[in-house]
């Protein structure tokens, strides 16, 4: 969020409870969307240096039989990037803390905790407690509460949480292997085993992590101890072979927040919502909304858009999290089935015909900048341009017009005055997408959904509305 707000000039503080990065790994998995937004962000090509290509993820019952499959494709796809991709995420929250250093306007103050936050008038009053026992106050127009699952900021808002109903224990192992096991395999592998349900994950590096979900009869305290853990691991590996580098038990989560905006306090990430890991989703979810928020509040604080842009947030954002919840939790059912006539069913159904799943990218849902066509509110194409750059960098974190020469040479002059400041592409390069898609023209969000298409000037001119407007050098905000 901060390195997208910092890419717009706003001024903008991070605070932060602990100094140093949480060193153990949680997520292991983000997608090609994700990827596109650190490439926003300036920080891809460092953190592609890092990561592992992920081939994807199959779920087994008992007996090895396949139930599910959902292979990912070892090519660059249509976001000019790979479907999945292995990381550690202390990591890239490393690359992501030093990423804000490139800018004057974000300071950020670590081993300092928000303990109070209050309306003041047109701004937000925060009581900040420092590591050091030092009380101080600040204020700030906005803030944006990325403080977790156990956020003190939603509970400032005092706007409580829906639950989707998933509760389930688990214990969480990451090893580092001391020899190879190629035979691991690198995919995830999820053993529907109703005697106890395990993921296997093959994390970077010498890193690999089992998930077991925790028994009837499992004691918590006892469950994470080395000896317990290496008896469950038996089946894979042994301790002359690794070193627990962690083992802690996780209560799967499938929340949302009520309300994601209200006046000058958002939430984003975990504070907003929290879904069970098995997509490996969460942390994605998160970026998506710093993504989508980071340009309406730029707008909103710099005088370009109205403040009502704020509630297209929580509007567009919060369908798109719940077809990820639903998704996770319907396959934690297949994965967490323990009953032996559910576990038989599912068997004789996906065993004989496994479950082939297709990564799909939801829309956005529909709000006052995200019209009722067909292409608004999808994720865009990532197209090559005629020298051969993606479009993402050549535009940056901010909108643009993707339009075929013909149509962009006939817009008028009175139009592309509106357009001033943003970045026209008017690329042969990008005819076969616009062809694709049906468009003369579209208009792509600095998250790069699509804001609209248009076949005609004045469909074009319908959209230009929606774009927030780039105010001139002394132009009163
Ligand atoms: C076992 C497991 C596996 C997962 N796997 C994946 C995966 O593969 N892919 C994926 O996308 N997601 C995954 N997730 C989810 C992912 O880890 C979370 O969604 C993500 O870390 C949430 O990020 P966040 O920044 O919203 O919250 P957090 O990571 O919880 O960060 C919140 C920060 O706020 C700080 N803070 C809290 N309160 C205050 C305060 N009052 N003042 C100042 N600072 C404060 C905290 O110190 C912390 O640094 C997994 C989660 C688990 C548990």
């Amino acid at each position: 969020m901060a390195n997208l707000l910092g890419q717009s000039g706003l001024s903008v503080c991070v605070i932060e409870r602990d100094n140093a990065v949480f060193p153990l790994p949680r997520a292991g998995h983000f997608d090609d969307e994700v990827m596109r937004v650190w490439q926003a962000a300036g920080l891809a090509d460092e953190i592609a240096a890092t990561v592992r290509v992920n081939p994807g993820m199959r779920f087994v019952n008992a007996d090895g039989q396949l139930l599910v499959d959902w292979p990912r494709p070892s090519v660059l796809g249509n976001q000019a990037w790979h479907a999945s991709y292995r990381f550690h995420q202390p990591h890239i929250e490393q690359i992501l803390r030093q990423g804000v250093q490139r800018f004057s306007t974000v300071k950020t103050r670590l081993g300092t905790e928000v303990i109070s936050a209050r309306r003041e008038e047109a701004r937000v009053c925060l009581g900040l407690r420092a590591s050091t026992g030092d009380h101080e106050t600040l204020s700030a127009s906005y803030i944006v509460g990325c403080d977790g699952g156990r956020s003190a900021i939603r509970r400032f808002m005092d706007v409580g949480s829906t639950d989707h109903g998933s509760h389930e224990k688990w214990l969480v192992v990451d090893l580092l292997l001391s020899a190879d096991r190629d035979d691991l395999g690198d995919f995830t592998v999820q053993y529907c085993d109703p005697e106890r349900p395990t993921t296997y994950i093959r994390m970077v590096g010498n890193r690999r992590r089992w998930e077991l979900m925790l028994m009837p009869g499992d004691d918590p305290d006892q469950i994470v101890k080395s000896d317990r853990v290496w008896q469950l691991l038996q089946p894979w590996i042994g301790p002359s072979e690794a070193q627990i580098e962690r083992a802690v038990v996780y209560t799967f989560h499938a929340l949302t927040a009520n309300h994601w905006h209200q006046g000058r306090f958002l939430l984003a990430g975990d504070a907003a919502h929290q879904t069970p890991p098995f997509l490996g989703q969460g942390m994605c979810a998160g970026i998506r909304d710093a993504s989508n928020l980071a340009w309406k509040l730029a707008a909103v604080v710099k005088g370009e858009a109205s403040e009502s842009l704020l509630d297209s947030y929580q509007q567009e954002r919060a369908p798109h999290v719940k077809y990820y919840i639903d998704l996770a939790i319907r396959l934690g059912g297949v994965l967490q089935a323990t009953d032996v006539s559910k576990v038989q069913e599912r068997d004789r159904l996906l065993g004989t015909a496994p479950e082939q799943l297709v990564s799909e990218k939801p829309r956005l849902g529909l709000s006052g900048v995200n019209t009722n066509q067909s292409l608004a509110g999808l994720l865009s194409d990532q197209v090559y341009l005629d020298d051969g750059t993606r479009i993402d960098d050549r535009v940056g974190y901010d909108f643009a017009v993707l339009g075929s020469p013909d149509f962009m040479r006939n817009l008028p002059q009175s139009v592309r005055d509106i357009l001033a400041g943003y970045t026209l592409i008017e690329d042969e390069a990008g005819q076969d997408y616009l062809q694709r898609v049906g468009a003369e023209a579209i208009v792509l969000r600095p998250d790069r959904y699509i804001l609209g298409a248009a076949a005609s000037v004045a469909e074009f001119e319908s959209l230009l509305s929606l774009i927030p407007r780039r105010l001139r050098a002394g132009e009163p905000a």
